[in-house]
């Protein structure tokens, strides 16, 4: 099979028959073999009848409905599970994507030989108060992630390779960050194109101004777990460490102070009285615990049931 498309969709009732016709339009013009894989994320509304019904329509359309809402992530990771195409497409449910940029994502990946191709919503029809901090967003990702060509991370619309959603987990919130994810899986080859984007036609945006802060704090972890996941000690020990060492040698230098003005009479002052004194106790004890948060994290990732997971490229 050539290409499965993966719509995560939550209350898109109004959207889906458009979209269901528009997709298979394209796929017939273009002669691709394909699957179309809706995933309602608990959904309240009348989504799951539509989907029934399209299905009646399309047999190429399979569906899954999670009996409360789990949040798009979520509803990624089974779609992609449950894919069988050389190439995995996602798309919204809100018809703000279009399905006609599907056959040249298909040929980037196909003939580009990119594991994974990004939408870019050059001109947008969001409103300013997403755009402008998803500017921001963008270019922290970016810095942060080394992947330096791509404008915007969290397009709904993207093509992989089949082997990149068989390799990455998306949880939580992460789905903004899955061209990161893939890379830190091993998979370099990653671009973008440019793709039509249009105003939200039917229903409204699911999610609100909180996916700024709960982006960045997803961004700090999908960084730490990445690079220290498997080794947390070299984190927290060296941090731990450094504090340690600080506080400890303000405090030496302290009372050496305190010692030497005693040896020669002069006037001094307690060490109590210092401020540096108090910076230096709590350095120690800051270091101190960042070890032992250390020594946990270590214990914790040595149970971690994935500790030895690595992505395999080839053998022999
Ligand atoms: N979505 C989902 N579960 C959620 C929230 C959103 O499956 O908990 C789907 C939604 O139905 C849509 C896509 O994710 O197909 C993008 O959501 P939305 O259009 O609200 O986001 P925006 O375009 O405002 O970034
Ligand atoms: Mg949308």
């Amino acid at each position: 099979m050539d290409i499965s498309v993966v719509i995560p969709l939550y209350n898109e009732a109004e959207s889906l028959p458009e979209l269901a016709a528009w997709i298979r339009r394209v796929m017939d013009d273009n002669r691709f073999s394909y699957e179309i894989i809706m995933v309602d994320d608990g959904s309240t509304d009348d989504s799951w009848m539509v989907i029934e019904g399209l299905k009646v329509i399309n047999p190429k359309i399979s569906a899954v409905k999670f009996r409360r809402n789990y949040g798009k992530s979520a509803a990624l990771n089974v779609g992609f599970a449950a894919a069988q195409g050389n190439v995995v497409i996602t798309m919204d449910a809100d018809l703000q994507d279009s399905p006609d940029e599907i056959p040249e994502l298909y040929r980037r990946i196909k003939e580009g030989g990119f594991d994974l191709v990004s939408g870019w919503k050059q001109k947008r029809y969001d409103p300013l108060s997403k755009t402008i901090p998803t500017k921001l967003f963008n270019s922290v990702t970016r810095n942060m992630s080394g992947i330096h060509n791509l404008h915007d991370f969290n397009c709904g619309l993207k093509a992989y390779r089949k082997e990149v959603v068989k390799s990455i987990e998306v949880y939580g919130e992460m789905h903004r960050y899955i061209p990161v994810i893939a890379k830190w899986a091993g998979f370099r080859r990653i671009d973008e194109q440019v793709v039509q984007h249009f105003p939200r036609k039917y229903g409204t945006t699911k999610f609100g101004p909180g996916r700024f802060i709960k982006g960045f704090l997803d961004l700090l972890s999908i960084f730490f777990v990445g690079k220290f996941g498997k080794r947390p000690m070299h984190f927290f020990g060296t941090m731990g460490v450094l504090s340690f060492l600080a506080g400890f040698i303000i405090a030496v230098w302290l009372v050496v102070e305190k010692l030497v003005s005693i040896a020669n009479q002069t006037p001094y002052r307690n060490v109590t009285d210092q401020p540096l004194f108090f910076f230096a106790l709590i350095a120690i004890i800051v270091g101190t615990q960042l070890f032992l948060t250390g020594f946990i994290a270590e214990l914790v990732s040595r149970n971690g049931v994935d500790r030895n997971n690595y992505q395999i490229e080839k053998f022999i």
